[in-house]
């Protein structure tokens, strides 16, 4: 569940009323204002286009409208006596402007001439209109606003910034090339005067091996936090779309641009460091071995023996 869902406010608030927004007949109304700008038309036009890829997209005056759509069965075999199926939706209206406030209402579901059968109508329209909110968040221009508005507001460095959005959007969907410009920086050399050699430009995979001295060379970035409750650290990581992951992992160091996603090292490792994790929009591969119990690593080197772009280096504690 969305983590945004502490900012919702229930009730019509006098600031969107004047704004013409009058939700009626809808069971329940989420309403999310993100302290943030976006009136640029290209910025506008790169959210439509962006998403469209993932949702149904289309646009009114000021407003954005995202649309998710699912299907129902109300048993698995279509060729079965009593198979029913039902087309369903949920949309969030976009209101652009010097914030944005994102709005959906969850319609009973006789809006869609559905008989009772459908199971958790309600709960799956606010997982899915959560899912279009983070997604707004995380993979568009958006996200470079939030991050800025981040830094500025609670006086956070980057990464802090970084790691706090990818905690409040946990439903994101990747959508790619959803911003208008790619705002792709080279990791930059933490230590003046040393040459950045490695180079990520975010299409094409970096050729191995692991450079390793990249903890001189790389800027540290956002740390990851894992299900096991480990932290992973991370250098040259930039933004949320995978495009430059950088590499991960302090001691079982791994450079996620080169990584081919074969899963070697994991099948490899005896103490089962790794597990494959969905990254996408990364051009080596969207699964990568993520270093979830880095702890437990006993520093055999079997993994880095066994990766093919020799994209590992281990160093013994
Ligand atoms: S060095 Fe050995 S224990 Fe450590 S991650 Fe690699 S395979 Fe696993
Ligand atoms: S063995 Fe190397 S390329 Fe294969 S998944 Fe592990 S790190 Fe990636």
């Amino acid at each position: 569940m969305s983590l945004l869902l502490k900012d919702r406010v229930y009730t019509m608030q006098a600031p969107t009323a004047k704004r013409g927004i009058y939700p009626m007949h809808g069971y329940k109304l989420g309403l999310y204002r993100m302290p943030i700008k976006l009136e640029d038309p290209a910025e506008i036009k790169s959210i439509l286009e962006g998403m469209k890829k993932t949702f149904v997209m289309d646009k009114y005056a000021d407003r954005i409208y995202a649309t998710y759509n699912w299907i129902e069965e109300n048993i698995p075999d279509p060729d079965a006596d009593g198979y029913e199926y039902v087309n369903l939706s949920v949309t969030v209206e976009i209101v652009t402007g010097e914030v944005i406030d994102a709005i959906y209402q969850i319609y009973p579901v006789e809006k869609f001439s559905a008989p009772q059968w459908v199971q958790n109508y309600r709960k799956k329209a606010d997982h899915f209109a959560k899912m279009i909110i983070d997604t707004l968040l995380r993979n568009t221009i958006l996200s470079d606003k939030m991050v800025e508005y981040l830094m500025k507001s609670e006086n956070m460095s980057e990464a802090q910034a970084l790691t706090k959005l990818e905690e409040l959007t946990p439903l994101a969907q990747i959508v790619l090339d959803a911003k208008p410009i790619a705002k792709i920086e080279k990791p930059k050399p933490a230590v003046e005067g040393k040459k950045q050699v490695i180079t990520r430009d975010g299409e094409e995979a970096v050729p191995g091996p692991i450079d390793i001295e990249f903890k001189d060379k790389m800027d540290i970035s956002a740390p990851f936090k894992t299900k096991t409750g480990n932290e992973v650290k991370t250098w040259g990581r930039v933004g949320v779309d995978n495009k430059v992951m950088g590499v991960w992992g302090e001691f079982c160091a791994v450079d996620f641009d080169i990584c081919i996603g074969d899963g070697a090292c994991i099948d490899a490792c005896p103490v089962a460091v790794y597990e494959f994790f969905d990254f996408p929009g990364n051009a080596g591969s969207t699964k990568k071995p993520l270093q979830i119990n880095e702890p437990d690593c006993i520093f055999c080197l079997a993994c880095e023996g066994v990766c093919p772009p020799q994209a590992i280096k281990i160093y013994p504690q």
